[in-house]
């Protein structure tokens, strides 16, 4: 026999916007899996989607590392006094957001967080992983709060990692 074999149960029954904007986008039913219609080449983004979690400036010296305990996927990297997220390794899980005791981490879709996505993706491929929490520094509480934290404490130096 030859030719391309075409799955019976995969039947064209619409089509659909094309994200990319270059033509309608045939959506698929698969009726013995017992799925919805899916858009074949790409979904639609929704409108709150998120690309990545940030640790910001109130996390500089408080470093509590509450947050790398609860990650699925261990992306955190530890700076002497502060950690960082991998945007690229972030699964946008957001469970590491409530955990935070300094409310140092946000998601990178609130505005104005482009200078924090920066120094996330530049320090988390200096710094190494870190996986278990530890101490936090004895003076962690008195700096909670404390204003320009990165202007006059943040350290680009290593942490120790795991
Ligand atoms: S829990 Fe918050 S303050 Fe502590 S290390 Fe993580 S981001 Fe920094
Ligand atoms: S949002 Fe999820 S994956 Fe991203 S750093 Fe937080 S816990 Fe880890």
């Amino acid at each position: 026999m030859s030719g391309i074999a075409v799955p019976q149960f995969a039947t064209i029954i619409a089509t659909g916007p094309s994200r990319a904007g270059v033509g309608p986008a045939p959506l698929f039913f698969a009726p013995a899996l017992g799925k919805a219609p899916v858009d074949a080449v790409a979904a639609p983004l929704p409108e709150n989607c998120r690309m990545t979690y940030v640790v910001t400036d109130n996390c500089i010296k408080c470093k509590y590392m509450d947050c790398v305990e609860v990650c699925p996927v261990d992306c955190f990297y530890e700076g002497e006094n502060m950690l960082v997220i991998h945007p690229d390794e972030c699964i946008d899980c957001g469970v590491c957001e409530p955990e935070c005791p300094a409310e140092a981490i946000v998601s990178d879709s609130e505005p104005s967080l482009e200078r924090w996505l920066k120094l996330n993706a530049e320090y988390a491929a200096k710094w190494p992983n870190i996986t278990r929490k530890r101490e936090p520094p004895a003076d962690a509480k008195a700096f909670d709060g404390v204003a320009n934290k990165f202007e006059t404490h943040f350290s680009p130096a290593p942490g120790e990692g795991d």
